[in-house]
């Protein structure tokens, strides 16, 4: 009976609330039907009608994407379907307010062009990049957008007198959606996160739309005003962009079919778009405008460099930091066993060549795992960064080298040291974490060491592992002895 009662819901619940997909096709094709019908319903009016539909249009989708897609990119989509919108509004204001055309028109191409913009900057310039480069970007956008307006400005006065003008201006425009779709597409191709899968999955198929609409109408019905029922056509990218929206993201998960190294290879090449974009424009414009041209290859030269030198600040730094950070304990912050491997080689070869005494000490904290298990493994933690700090602290000279070895046991490497030096410097550093007076259940009440001292007085045939046996072997002997002390072995003893 209850199963009964579930399945009846759904009949009664789906006209109230129909599923988001196709509450999207309902305003997608009320929209067009509106189209379609409201400016024959005026005749008269058809085009101030089907101009204020076709700035809603793109206001529509753009409400859409607020509405159903967050985060970096959509907002730079948003925007661009703000100044597209816009460029229909001026074309609308010119029709309404005559005697502007001239001014209103340079208003609406700038307007359509610069729609490109915040598209080609949000996909040109990965969000991941640290802000200084995204600037620099940001600036390549612009002058992108300026060249834009120079090489429209100087054809569209002339675009309906002269056949140049136009095929000039028709060029520019096809140059730019072709950039958009390719970038667009690009960057879906090599996005393995979600967020950006989805983005430019949807930017890309926008944008395809776009270009074939924008491409019919600018080449086959060049001659056609506002008002004809071609508009409708204009409509489509807009609707295919709010379709899109509508429906729900893909899964979230990383695209685990992209290699990492298709990944990088993307994110090496496309920070070459927008420059490679400026440049194709300043080619276009230097037959008209030779200083803007000569100005565009600079601006991209110049800072597509400047870009570059900030990147390569920015990898030289996340260099150091990473081989910091594989150089060291991240508990006790001391140098970990991969850098005391290096620098006991380092110091083995360095003691063999000069012929000088290398000592090495092995400390390890008495009773620990009884300390864990009885004041828990966050205090243990806490000893542990304790006694490597007295440690490190007690070893003065630069050549000396304190590192975490595992576990509760560090090492010391003392280079050109005498076996008396290194028995004394292990001395001074027993007794200052006995000074820590850290409480422990040990049978002393408080936590102490044990060190091995191995040393060589010479180095001959022996290897770096004869020492570490050495400091293992005298380590041993100290926990045998009592513990909470210090004992030595240096070769032939
Ligand atoms: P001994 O005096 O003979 O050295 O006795 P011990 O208990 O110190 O020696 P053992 O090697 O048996 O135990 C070492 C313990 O160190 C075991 C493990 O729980 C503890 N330990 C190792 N690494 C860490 C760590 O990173 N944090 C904490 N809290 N404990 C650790
Ligand atoms: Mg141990
Ligand atoms: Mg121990």
């Amino acid at each position: 009976m209850r199963q009964r009662l579930v399945s009846l819901r759904y009949p009664i619940a789906w006209p109230v609330a129909p599923p988001r997909e196709a509450s999207g096709w309902i305003v997608a094709l009320g929209f067009l039907g509106a189209h379609l019908v409201l400016p024959r319903l005026v005749p008269g009016l058809a085009k101030p009608v089907s101009l204020v539909l076709l700035a809603l249009a793109p206001l529509l989708a753009a409400a859409a994407c607020l509405m159903h897609r967050r985060g970096r990119g959509w907002t730079a989509l948003v925007v661009a379907l703000g100044l597209w919108s816009g460029g229909m509004v001026a074309d609308l204001y010119e029709y309404l307010v005559p005697g502007t055309a001239s001014g209103e028109t340079s208003l609406s191409m700038l307007l359509f062009v610069l729609y490109g913009v915040p598209i080609i900057f949000t996909t040109a310039s990965p969000a991941s990049e640290h802000w200084p480069v995204r600037v620099v970007d940001a600036v390549l956008a612009l002058a992108l957008g300026l060249l834009f307006f120079v090489h429209t400005l100087s054809y569209a006065t002339m675009a309906g007198s002269s056949p140049d003008g136009a095929a000039n201006l028709r060029l520019m425009f096809d140059i730019e959606n072709l950039f958009v779709v390719g970038f667009a597409l690009m960057r879906f191709v090599t996005s393995r996160a979600p967020h950006d899968r989805d983005l430019f999955g949807v930017l890309s198929l926008f944008a395809a739309a776009y270009m074939v609409v924008a491409a019919y109408i600018n080449h086959m019905q060049e001659t056609a005003d506002y008002g004809g029922m071609v508009d409708i056509l204009i409509d489509l990218p807009f609707i295919v962009l709010l379709l899109l929206v509508w429906r729900r993201p893909g899964p979230r998960h990383d695209r685990a079919g992209l290699s990492a190294s298709h990944e990088r290879l993307a994110q090496a090449v496309s920070p070459l778009m927008l420059p490679a974009t400026l440049l194709a424009v300043a080619a276009v414009l230097l037959h008209a405008h030779p200083r803007w041209a000569v100005a565009g290859f600079a601006t991209a030269t110049l800072v597509y460099g400047l870009r570059n030198v900030l990147s390569h600040l920015r990898n030289l730094a996340e260099r150091d930091r990473l081989s910091l950070l594989s150089q060291s304990d991240p508990l006790t912050a001391l140098p970990n066993r991969r850098r005391f491997d290096d620098v006991l080689c380092r110091e083995w070869a360095r003691a063999r060549r000069a012929d000088t005494g290398l000592a090495l000490l092995m400390i390890d904290i008495d009773h620990f795992k009884l300390l864990n298990d009885t004041m828990g493994h966050p205090r243990g933690d806490q000893y542990l960064c304790a006694v490597a700090a007295a440690l490190a602290g007690c070893a003065r000279r630069t050549s000396d080298l304190v590192a975490r070895y595992g576990g509760e046991e560090f090492v010391a490497i003392l280079p050109a040291t005498s076996a008396e030096q290194a028995a004394e410097l292990a001395e001074i550093m027993r007794l200052r974490v006995l000074d820590l007076a850290l409480a422990s259940p040990a049978p002393i009440g408080r936590v102490s060491v044990s060190i091995g001292v191995g040393h060589l007085a010479r180095i001959g045939g022996e290897d770096p592992e004869t020492l570490l046996g050495y400091a293992d072997r005298a380590l041993y002997v100290a926990k045998h002895d009592g513990r909470n002390r210090v004992r030595t072995l240096t070769l032939g003893s």
